[in-house]
């Protein structure tokens, strides 16, 4: 925080010599005290993406840390967006659209971002019969998504082992 305010102050004086340094130090300190926030409406989906993880002797309980998931107005209809960082992770959900949701749906939303993010999974549109192979479909215009209580956990199966 206070290097933040320091390099403001170095460049209002025009000391551009000095830019290059400061920038390194704000990053260092960033990384620091880097704090993570989770909104509390994600919070059991993410504890059940590392349940999930754990039931195919994977652990993602770290990277998971490392992660912000906050609601925003996302543009061009998006719901969900997954932003990379080098140091953290950030994914953005439409509120409006998360209200309208099942719980079945949620879980869906969430775990796409996830596989971006958590995962470094890219879209893939591959279909049987029209119905999408993965969770990671790039849009609903391709397939159609047939994730409920009996397709899920072969949908979770390729997601985590892709
Ligand atoms: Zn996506």
């Amino acid at each position: 925080m206070s290097t933040e305010y320091v390099l403001f102050a170095f460049i209002t004086i025009d000391m551009r010599k000095f830019l290059s340094f400061f920038l390194v130090v704000s990053l260092f300190s960033c990384n620091n005290d880097e704090t993570y926030t989770v909104d509390p409406a994600f919070t059991e989906f993410i504890v059940t993406f590392n349940k999930e993880a754990q039931l195919r002797s994977l652990d993602y309980s770290e990277q998971l840390q490392e992660l912000n998931i906050k609601f925003s107005l996302l543009n061009d209809n998006a719901v969900g967006q997954c932003q990379k960082s080098k140091d953290s992770h950030t994914i953005l959900i439409d509120q409006t659209y998360w209200n309208s949701l099942s719980i079945l749906d949620k879980e869906l939303i969430l775990f796409h971002e996830l596989g971006h993010c958590i995962l470094n999974r890219e879209h893939i549109d591959s279909s049987n019969n029209r119905i999408c192979n993965s969770i990671m479909r790039s849009s609903n215009t391709v397939c159609r998504m047939n994730y409920n209580s009996t397709s899920r956990k072969n949908y979770l199966d390729e997601l985590f082992s892709y």
